[in-house]
């Protein structure tokens, strides 16, 4: 259910694998303190602060499509929140300031809301958190009742970004979801009554049988609550997933591409025409307010600190990652090692890609003075005939120093990534 690092549209190519490739910091590299102000795309005072990313890594059950990490023996559960908060206090130093704190998973909303507010509780005693965090926790509509949303909304909890993915009974069965349509549709009305003023829906195209028009019937009946925010993602078949096994056994095939492209055409022009504003491939908006700030730091090169089994830090061009596994994570914090698994610095060709990659997948694009200034080049030289025969075919637009695609591009968003990522950029500077 944790979209922190999002599948995008076009699913499978290397942009993507390379994407969730790239890992954080080790405790010991990070920063000691925040006097030198982090590299930003946008300079918008907020977009300078830190987020905090904590993983409850246990479901229910396991949707078959679903490669995050979660399990769903709960027995460490207990044993797991005690940890977290000692591997928080690990970080105590940090010295960075806050603005975002995302309870992510797996489904947080497994655990007791107690648990929750005392996680939340010693974020706010440890960290330098603002005065206006973004406080949000994704929960699966079958985990909450209207006391839990109530509790999560009294311990500051200001988001909530609700499992949908269908309303459609259908669906949701081949999903291997565990609730129903309707049991979606009670979350989110409890969710509204437990005063919730942001909420996210996050729904699933591209699924087997799926028309635009069954589809839109979804973007539909979501649009009846009004939510705040929605994430659309395309169906993926992750290497490893059951679902991956069953397509590739003929289970069941996947929808024609023609189709998916029509799916995600679909989806931005409906939505804008009722308000929305398409801010990146996947996430949509009712106003600028209501984007997801924490999201927004993983596609613009934001610190953020991740606590959890495999959570992600990032600081600058260094990243690490924490230990997929909850009894290890437990055993090494339990011995008093941070549970970092790995780690590793960008080299200056990966910040190239990546600069390049998260730019596209957002509206606002790629910041050409920002990567100008980076990566000492000119951007407009070196891929001028790239930016004319993109532009040609209506695949993006490059105007006030920003370089971004038009939804016709979003589709192809790999492949037109590829095309920049030519050698003549990767060798220069
Ligand atoms: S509820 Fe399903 S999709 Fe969400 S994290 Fe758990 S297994 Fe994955």
């Amino acid at each position: 259910m944790n979209r922190s690092k999002d599948k995008e549209l076009v699913s499978g190519f290397w942009f993507y694998s390379f994407w969730l490739n790239q890992r954080p910091i080790t405790r010991d590299q990070r920063p000691e303190t925040i006097n030198h102000k982090p590299e930003t795309r946008d300079q918008k005072p907020s977009s300078c602060y830190a987020g905090i990313y904590i993983h409850i890594p246990f479901c229910v059950k396991k949707c078959p499509y679903c490669d995050f990490y979660s399990i769903t023996d709960h027995s460490l559960v207990k044993e797991f929140v005690n940890v977290l908060i000692h591997e928080m206090d690990m970080y105590r130093d940090v010295g960075l300031l806050f603005d975002t704190l995302y309870i992510g998973g797996g489904t947080p909303s497994v655990l007791e809301s107690t648990e929750i507010n005392r996680i939340i509780e010693k974020a706010f005693s440890l960290f330098q958190i603002t005065s206006d965090p973004e406080i949000t926790i994704e929960v699966n509509p079958r985990t909450v009742t209207p006391e839990s949303l109530k509790s999560f909304r009294q311990s500051g909890i200001n988001r909530i970004n609700i499992g949908i993915q269908s309303f459609q009974d259908g669906n949701l069965k081949f999903l291997g979801r565990i609730h129903s349509a309707e049991e979606g549709e009670t979350a989110i009305k409890w969710a509204r009554n437990a005063g919730f003023t942001n909420i996210g829906l996050d729904l699933i195209s591209g699924i087997p049988g799926q028309t635009v028009k069954s589809w839109l019937s979804d973007l539909e009946t979501a649009l009846q609550f009004e939510p705040e925010h929605l994430s659309c993602y395309m169906l993926t078949y992750e290497s490893g997933t059951q679902m991956h096994k069953d397509l590739k056994s003929g289970k069941f095939s996947s929808l024609p591409e023609s189709l998916a492209v029509s799916l995600f055409g679909s989806t931005g022009d409906f939505l804008e025409k009722k308000g929305y504003i398409h801010y990146e491939i996947s996430n949509f908006a009712r106003s600028e307010e209501k984007k997801s700030r924490h999201n927004i730091k993983y596609w613009s090169y934001i610190p953020y600190i991740g606590f959890g089994p495999s959570a992600h830090s990032f600081y600058g061009t260094r990243r690490s990652w924490n230990r997929h596994n909850v009894s290890d994570y437990i055993k090494k914090i339990e011995s008093g090692t941070p549970p970092v698994e790995g780690n590793e610095t960008l080299t200056r060709e990966q910040q190239i890609i990546e600069t390049i990659f998260l730019g596209l997948r957002q509206k606002c694009g790629i910041d050409i003075g920002f990567f100008n200034e980076k990566f000492n080049v000119k951007f407009g030289d070196i891929f001028r005939e790239t930016i004319s025969d993109l532009s040609k075919k209506e695949l993006i637009v490059t105007c006030d120093d920003k370089c971004a695609l038009t939804r016709k591009g979003m589709v192809l968003l790999d492949s037109i990534c590829a095309e920049f990522v030519c050698s003549e950029i990767l060798n220069s500077g």
